[in-house]
């Protein structure tokens, strides 16, 4: 194996190898995707969990990747976590004819969905809702979910809570958490201990949490979704991103703890008056670069509108603050 490939693969669990597949321009940088190769002894077919970007940097590297790998497209099924682009994007051209391709329903009906323009209308028109500023189809184009995905349909194998699968040696059972996105699926060996969490549980940074296309109190889904991924016995948990967490409790925790801040801040800035979501993003500390919003690139103000809203539409759902609806807009309140 040369230089590069040597810093692109690692064996994260026995036969469990991750790709680590580049992101440009992107701040996470990197996706994980994982490769479980198959008994080829028996037969065994290979499964690659998540895929990278629709784009050259990312299909470049993952192929070199699965190559020294051994795993050639006819003998590999894919297993797509949940909908966003740097997970699924490559997902058809990695794919043979052969290759199964799984995913939870509700995810892989909205994958499916926003091939057409119609769903990004739909998104943009939910942002809309919560005070977004419209600038006609630009947020459409300026979304990676756009720019990187597939544009045609896939014909997904759709994947239920609780069903297992067998990949070399391992027994994965699905586990669905939503919140992150409306489908997103873990999948789990206990006698292993092993927990592919995505981007459920994610170690230096924070998984975004927002509004989607049929998805309207996403925090609440989350925190569910936390709590049952904390009853697991696991020991090694593959994240989508990043490095894996030492603790794993330890981290669902910190990122508990994260969000019951992120309210109590809302709370203190609705002190003063009624805001919709966007009003009170740029009033929210940001860990970035620039000092103010209006610098903030239009990408960034996107996610940070969506946490806002997801932080929100939480209080509001347990009843700690109230929301009204003003020309077609929500404003939140403390009376
Ligand atoms: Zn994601």
């Amino acid at each position: 194996m040369n230089q590069n490939l040597k810093e692109t693969i690692h064996e994260a669990a026995a036969g469990v190898y991750r790709i680590l597949v580049p992101l440009p321009k992107n701040p996470l940088r990197f996706l994980n995707a994982y490769l479980i190769r198959g008994d080829a002894a028996h037969g065994g077919r290979n499964l690659l969990i998540d895929t990278g970007f629709n784009r050259p940097e990312c299909e470049t590297v993952l192929r070199g990747a699965l190559k020294a790998l051994n795993a050639d497209p006819g003998g590999t099924d894919i297993f797509v976590t949940h909908l966003h682009s740097d997970h699924c994007g490559l997902m058809k051209k990695m794919a043979s004819a052969g290759s199964r391709i799984y995913c939870s329903k509700a995810d892989g009906d909205l994958i499916n969905y926003a091939t057409t323009p119609a769903y990004w209308e739909e998104l943009d028109g939910i942002y809309a809702h919560y005070g977004y500023p419209s600038r006609g189809k630009t947020n459409m184009e300026n979304h990676p979910g756009w720019e990187y995905n597939v544009r045609e349909k896939v014909n997904f194998i759709p994947v239920d809570e609780g069903q297992t699968m067998e990949y070399g040696g391992y027994t994965l059972r699905s586990v669905w958490t939503p919140g992150h996105t409306p489908g997103h699926m873990c999948l789990y060996d206990g006698s292993k201990q092993l927990l592919f969490c995505a981007d459920h549980v994610l170690d230096d940074i924070t998984p975004n949490i927002t509004v989607e296309v049929g998805m309207d109190n996403p925090l609440r889904l989350y925190l569910d979704s936390l709590g049952k991924v904390e009853t697991l016995d696991v020991r090694t948990a593959l994240t989508g991103h990043r490095r894996s967490p030492d603790s794993f409790r330890k981290r669902i925790a910190e990122l508990r703890a994260h969000h019951i801040a992120r309210l109590e801040e809302l709370i203190g800035i609705l002190g003063t008056r009624a805001m919709n979501a966007y009003e009170a993003a740029a009033a929210m500390h940001w860990d970035v670069s620039f000092d103010r919003w209006e610098d903030f690139p239009l990408s960034q103000k996107w996610f940070a509108a969506g946490e806002a809203i997801a932080h929100l539409q939480y209080l509001y759902g347990e009843g700690r603050i109230n929301r009204f609806e003003s020309e077609g807009v929500y404003f939140y309140s403390r009376d």
